[in-house]
């Protein structure tokens, strides 16, 4: 069973989003003010990450793989827009 997974404080303005079903990371966020399209994410994750027509990165599946793979996805990003929220809704990545 998944509990609610709260929304986070002080989130981006403009985001792409998804709830994960289980695992440690539970929220995934594209920070799609500070995207540059540079696809690493893409890369590393393409059944969880993809870019749009304006070459920004947007959620697709975030059950498409695990999350060490998505916290390399996320590390992987040059200008840190990947965000990565636990169960609580508390960030896991990037550190502040
Ligand atoms: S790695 Fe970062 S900058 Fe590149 S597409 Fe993904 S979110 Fe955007």
């Amino acid at each position: 069973m998944s509990k609610d997974v709260p929304l986070p404080a002080n989130l981006p303005e403009q985001i792409s989003q998804k709830i994960k079903a289980g695992g440690t990371i539970r929220r995934i966020v594209v920070d799609r003010a500070k995207c540059i399209g540079a696809n690493s994410c893409v890369a590393v994750a393409p059944g969880v990450f993809q870019l749009d027509a304006e070459n920004l990165a947007y959620v697709t599946d975030p059950d498409s793989t695990d999350d060490d793979t998505i916290m390399m996805a996320a590390q992987s990003c040059p200008v840190l827009a990947v965000l990565l929220y636990d169960e609580n809704g508390d960030k896991i990545f990037p550190a502040e």
